[in-house]
């Protein structure tokens, strides 16, 4: 397979042959908390080798957010930076996408939705194109 040509860049993001794309979370086994990316030790308990992965949720709440208006040449602000709590457990960062960029339509705790997309169409060298994370705000319909 491969024939899709979508890669991931961040080694917590999963691209099965099939199925959808998800996060990767490495789980205690003792105190169960919940990282991003691999480890052998816990570092809220201090555990060693008992971490295994885990499919993390694609929902969760918005813990904190900033409005960047300034950042690299090329890219597009303002954004919003947030920072999810994960249901389930995993906290993320990402861009919040999908919400205008003003603080009073942003609230901590509102529920919002993990959505992948390729990273702004950018390519590799051999043509793939990246996929990348964002959170929408998360609605019932
Ligand atoms: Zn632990």
């Amino acid at each position: 397979m491969g024939e899709s040509g979508l890669r991931s860049a961040i080694d917590y993001l999963k691209i099965p042959d099939d199925g959808s794309p998800y996060l990767e979370g490495y789980v205690c086994g003792n105190c169960e908390a919940v990282f991003l990316g691999k480890r052998t030790t816990c570092s809220r308990c201090g555990t060693r080798d008992s971490m295994h992965t885990k499919v993390l949720a694609n929902t969760g709440t918005l813990y904190a957010f900033s409005v960047v208006y300034r950042s690299y040449p090329g890219i597009e602000v303002p954004y919003i930076s947030a920072i999810v709590d994960l249901d389930g457990g995993g906290t993320v960062k990402g861009n919040l996408i999908g919400v205008e960029p003003d603080p009073q339509n942003i609230k901590f705790g509102m529920p919002v939705q993990l959505v992948f997309a390729d990273a702004l169409g950018r390519k590799d060298q051999n043509g793939n194109l990246y996929l990348a994370y964002f959170f929408q705000p998360h609605t019932d319909s």
